[in-house]
């Protein structure tokens, strides 16, 4: 049977992740980068869009140096990841290059997609290089930042550059089929498809299989599929050894790994931004009454209902809203500064902290 999208598939985010560009000794896995780049090379002559991202720098970098295990510290492995970036480019480039294509590296941070400038810029780049049928290859820039590094070998960040580019799916390539239904703490079966993800399905999630070659596993990958659905792309999690997998999934529709249906209840990309994008600068903590009244919907957080804060924060910037008890139930961007807030000598003024249009429950 074959897999119905709910659009066409005109543009599409190939997630690729360290293990399987590298292998057990840090080395290139020649035979699958030459399949992943054959296989996005037929999608982009039927006139699909594709944006590859791509990790494997710091496992290929380790392997330069004849490293065998990988080591604790960021600066080793951001050095790591130097040296292997490049390596990864040049083989990226002769491979492309002997099919006939252009690629792109793009190095991107989470600030880069934070800062209303640089994300421009940054579509701008990739709008252009889809225009001229080149393939932009895109990673962390391990140099300067350490999100991925930490937690989820480009995960987050290839949901981030779905939601930036519009993809109409993202495919997220693992060493297994997908996400398996744990019992009894045993995988049994694979989930075929997932319309909401529940504590069951985070439940069923874990880390990665090789942590010598790579961060994440499914626990970031679920993480990475909240980021992309909210923001109106459904995403796949499949096998990258299965032979020609991305050809199946997107050129005959093959019901391949589980697919993620993209949230009825979309986000508005402001507030997209807020929950995913933004990094927040403090905390404010709400009485019970607030709470309540956040809980129910529909109203802005006024002034009266902060009993504290935390952080540095200014007039613009992203804060966590939380309980008395210390859980998260909102985030918003404050119209206060923190000096604002200790100058306000009328605590009952009913000003609003963050509005309406501000503010997403996140509990
Ligand atoms: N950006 C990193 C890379 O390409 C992430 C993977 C990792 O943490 O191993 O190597």
């Amino acid at each position: 049977m074959e897999r119905k999208f709910p659009k066409k598939l005109k543009r599409v985010v190939v997630k690729v992740g360290s293990s399987l560009l590298a292998t057990h000794l840090m080395k290139p896995h020649e035979a699958s980068l030459r399949s992943l780049v054959a296989q996005i090379c037929d999608l982009r002559d039927k006139g699909i869009d594709v944006v590859l991202v791509s990790s494997g720098a710091i496992a290929l970098g380790l392997g330069a140096l004849n490293e065998k295990v990988r080591p604790s510290d960021t600066p080793s492995l951001q050095a790591a990841a130097a040296i292997g970036q490049a390596l990864l480019m040049q083989l990226y480039c002769d491979y492309f290059k002997a099919r006939g294509r252009a690629c792109a590296q793009i190095l991107l941070t989470w600030e880069d997609f934070a800062d209303r400038t640089r994300f421009n810029n940054a579509r701008n780049t990739l709008d252009v290089l889809l225009e001229r049928g080149a393939i932009p290859i895109i990673n962390e820039n391990d140099t300067i930042s350490t999100d991925e590094i930490k937690f989820g070998d480009n995960d987050k960040l290839s949901a981030l550059v779905a939601a930036l580019v519009h993809a109409d799916l993202l495919i997220m390539l693992s060493d297994v089929d997908g996400l398996y239904k744990k019992e009894d703490g045993k995988l049994t079966e694979l989930f075929k498809e997932i319309r909401t993800i529940t504590e069951e399905i985070e439940g069923a999630a874990g880390g990665a299989k090789n942590k010598n070659v790579s961060k994440g596993g499914m626990t970031a990958k679920i993480q990475a599929v909240k980021i992309a659905s909210s923001a109106d792309v459904p995403c796949i999690i499949a096998n990258g050894q299965a032979e020609n997998v991305i050809r199946r999934i997107v050129l005959d529709r093959e019901p391949l790994g589980t697919y993620f249906f993209e949230k009825e209840e979309k986000l508005l990309m402001r507030k997209h931004w807020i929950i995913f994008v933004a990094k927040p600068k403090g905390t404010v903590t709400v009485d019970d009454g607030a709470k309540k009244a956040l809980l129910k919907g529909n109203v802005s957080l006024l002034l009266p209902g902060i009993a504290r804060y935390e952080g540095v924060f200014k007039a613009g910037d992203v804060v966590i809203v939380e309980d008395t008890k210390g859980n998260a139930i909102a985030r918003g961007i404050t119209n206060y500064s923190v000096s604002d807030l200790v100058k306000i000598s009328d605590k009952k003024s009913k000003r609003e902290f963050i509005h309406l249009d501000d503010l997403v429950i996140t509990a």
